[in-house]
């Protein structure tokens, strides 16, 4: 079967390149013609001796994952959908600014924690993404944006932030993390790659050992009886269990504040009291506060939070000393903000009943 090399990291392809005989140097060499120049083909690979890459080309190929459509928002932002095989397609989304260009990274074909705001987690889940498949977006979208070359830096940060749950597919998530961090391939700085969860306690434990990166949790509420709802992993990993994770992932981390992410639910997650409660349950992490606006998607029973009342909750937060930003909705015309990626998924988990949502319904 041909390997791909595109699914080892440094260490990985070490451990390849010595099982055919051959010496680490060269390992580094594919390594950065792979990712620093963008090269697939081992015959463009020309520091290589021509029987390395007839060996190569004989055991082996560098495969990223196919694009299936390439879309551009009138605000500059490109949606990339990605095919991961077997009918399953994900999303990839390129968000650039003044100071940066940001790639927003799938990890998962769908996703099986069932949020209740999100398009992603109303899909069901498919599978987990091969190293390749979370590596071949940045390798894909280095290309497409025509920054392979030399150190132009077209995409300066990273964020796991795309379809699924990064630390539910934890390995794959890993590797991958090492390439974008490594000189010979990336060379991202650890500040520069955010890996976002909806808090998956012990894994937040192992990556603060493994691999620290900057932070990003999906709070979406003050207290467990609502986040019990909206987020269902919280069931298993309670807010105070959360919060005990995130102080200790601070004792590792590259930058010296968690980011709560917050989508804001119109008459849901979004009052002044509520705001307060949030800040007496994060008083003990050093943190900043992201709001996103609720992204609609079809069948949604959410509605995003009114302009004004964002803006209000953002200023309680800000008064109790609290960093906090709005997030800006970005390509929301091509359908590629937060929470809206869909791509396709061949839903796996079956969900026998669609579940309702209990806070709705006491609501309407
Ligand atoms: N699974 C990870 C990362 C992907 S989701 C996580 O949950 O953190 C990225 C962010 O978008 C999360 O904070 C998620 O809660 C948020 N999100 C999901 N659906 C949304 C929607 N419809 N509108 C706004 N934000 C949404
Ligand atoms: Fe999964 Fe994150 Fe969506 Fe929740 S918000 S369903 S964890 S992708």
């Amino acid at each position: 079967m041909t390997v791909n090399l595109l699914d080892y990291d440094a260490a990985g392809l070490t451990a390849w390149f010595a099982e055919q005989g051959e010496k680490p140097f060269r390992a580094k060499q594919v390594l950065r013609w792979m990712h620093r120049s963008g090269v697939a083909d081992f015959d463009a690979m020309t520091d290589l001796a021509k029987s390395l890459r007839d060996k190569l080309k004989a055991l082996a190929a560098v495969l990223p994952p196919a694009v299936v459509s390439d879309r551009l928002s009138d605000d500059g932002t490109r949606k990339f959908l990605i095919d991961v095989g077997n009918a399953n397609a994900v999303e990839t989304v390129f968000i650039p600014e003044d100071e940066r260009g940001t790639l927003c990274i799938s990890t998962q074909a769908g996703c099986a924690l069932d949020c209740a705001f999100c398009s992603t987690g109303k899909q069901g889940f498919n599978r987990n993404l091969t190293v390749a498949e979370i590596i071949g977006q940045l390798w894909l979208a280095n290309k497409a944006l025509g920054a392979v070359h030399g150190d132009e830096r077209v995409i300066s940060n990273v964020v796991l932030m795309g379809m699924g749950e990064p630390l539910a597919n934890y390995d794959n998530t890993v590797t991958a993390l090492h390439l974008m961090l490594d000189d010979n391939a990336y060379g991202l700085s650890r500040r520069r790659v955010t890996v976002s969860t909806s808090g998956l306690v012990p894994v937040i434990d192992r990556l603060r050992d493994d691999c620290p990166v900057a932070l990003a949790v999906s709070l979406h509420a003050p207290n467990d009886a609502l986040r019990d709802q909206l987020v269902p992993i919280n069931q298993k990993y309670p807010l105070a269990s959360l919060m005990g994770a995130c102080q200790r992932y601070l004792t590792k981390a590259p930058r010296d504040f968690i980011t709560f992410e917050y989508t804001m639910l119109a008459g849901v997650n979004d009052s002044d009291a509520q705001a307060r409660e949030l800040l007496a349950l994060v008083r003990d992490v050093p943190c900043k506060f992201n709001l996103i606006p609720f992204n609609p998607f079809p069948d949604s029973p959410f509605r995003r939070s009114p302009a004004e009342r964002v803006r209000r909750f953002g200023e309680i937060l800000l008064q109790g000393g609290i960093v906090t930003t709005t997030r800006k909705t970005r390509g929301d015309d091509i359908d590629a903000a937060c929470g809206q990626l869909a791509g396709q998924v061949q839903d796996k988990t079956r969900r026998r009943v669609e579940k309702t949502i209990p806070i709705m319904e006491s609501r309407a």
